[in-house]
């Protein structure tokens, strides 16, 4: 039972950080979009307040209703991507039953980024109150933009649901970020039952980002309902997100990611922009005085030009068309079933299968992605299979 003093406690922090626009409709559309999850990104910011502001005006005109919640507050006014930790890579914590405030007490320090998190966690936990967690009416979003220079991109976790939204917007499409950084935000909401998409803007101080971050905004708010565009708008926002002509709008998959232990002892070679081709073999990046050259050909992805996170790199490929219509009918199928018969195959439980990287087929990885499953490495010799 939570007391008068807790309540207004908790109302003051929400509307610091929470801030809404548009009707309540009684089954009306609900986006919620987060901004400023890293401090040193400000084009959400600014962009949700001008949509903000016009959805006020017109509010009456609304079909639904438009959250904003703003992420790492303390960073956000220091400009900086984070104080202590980074607040887009703790939210795996939330799905264990660990003790989240023992595990992040780092000496006797306890990170800025923890009280954030829960802050936001307590008014996502509202916001979904206020309609019953009613799933499909919800839409998550969130906005980032990149160190390197950059068209706009979403990143999602590969699920029928997430595909559906993010294939409306004509910008290219990562999958499988969630095996690949762990413990974002849009997997605590994926897990959670909810729909969420990743928007990238574009470079972190170019006003093109503020532009293409206002565009996201609008274009997501006209394809759920909540705010119709007319059709000069709607042709305009299509066209600042478009991405230029040598990156094509459709799916990619990260194909190999450089982890990096220290970003101050990690230096990308200058010149390479997002999604920029690499032909196996060149010299890419030092890092800890070592040359790094791309161990294969694909395209750069989020190249690191900053002093802080811990993703050096990665490269990308395009996954052929051909791939993703099989994967959306055999998602559906029957196949789920007999999986457990595959060699090197075991059921853990309705949702999660372990697989022996010793005995199972070649293909495996491969097989489990089809089908809709996230892959991890549990050890050298184990991958975790789990239903998305
Ligand atoms: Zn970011």
């Amino acid at each position: 039972m939570t007391t008068d003093t807790e309540t207004q406690k908790k109302k003051a922090v929400t509307a610091k950080r929470v801030k809404s626009a548009g009707a309540d409709n009684n089954d009306g559309p609900i986006v919620v979009l987060f901004v400023g999850m890293h401090g040193n990104e400000t084009a959400g910011v600014k962009a949700v307040e001008k949509v903000l502001a016009r959805l006020n005006e017109n509010g009456r005109d609304a079909g639904g209703r438009l959250y904003a919640v703003t992420g790492n507050l303390e960073a956000l006014s220091r400009g900086v991507r984070f104080i202590d930790t980074d607040l887009n890579r703790l939210w795996e914590l939330f799905n264990t039953d660990r003790d989240f405030s023992v595990t992040h007490i780092e000496g006797d320090h306890i990170p800025i980024e923890y009280f954030e998190s829960l802050e936001i966690k307590t008014a996502i936990e509202e916001i979904l109150n206020n309609y019953n967690h009613d799933r499909s009416r919800f839409i998550f979003a969130d906005l980032h933009t990149t160190s390197s220079e950059s068209c706009a991109f979403i990143l999602l976790n590969d699920s029928l649901a997430n595909r559906e939204i993010a294939r409306k917007f004509p910008v290219p499409q990562i999958l499988g970020i969630e095996e690949n950084i762990q413990g974002t935000l849009l997997s605590y909401i994926n897990n959670l039952g909810y729909r969420a998409i990743g928007f990238e803007a574009g470079a972190h101080t170019s006003e093109k980002s503020v532009e293409r971050s206002e565009a996201f905004i609008e274009l997501l708010l006209h394809y759920t309902g909540v705010m119709r565009l007319n059709r000069e708008r709607f042709e305009t926002c299509g066209e600042i997100i478009s991405a230029h002509a040598g990156v094509p709008d459709t799916y990619f998959e990260i194909r190999y990611h450089h982890l990096i232990e220290d970003a101050e002892k990690f230096q990308m070679i200058t010149g390479f922009s997002n999604f920029d081709p690499v032909d196996e073999g060149i010299p890419l990046a030092y890092d800890e005085g070592a040359l790094i050259r791309a161990p294969e050909s694909g395209r750069i992805f989020m190249p690191l030009y900053q002093k802080r996170g811990n993703d050096g790199f990665m490269i990308i490929e395009e996954v052929s068309p051909f791939w993703l219509t099989l994967s959306g009918w055999l998602r559906q199928s029957f196949i789920h079933s007999i999986l457990k018969f595959l060699p090197g195959v075991e059921k853990k439980d309705p949702q999660t299968y372990e697989v022996n990287r010793d005995v199972a087929l070649f293909f495996v990885k491969q097989i489990f992605h089809l089908l809709g499953y996230r892959v991890t490495e549990k050890d050298r010799k184990t991958y975790v299979c789990y239903r998305r």
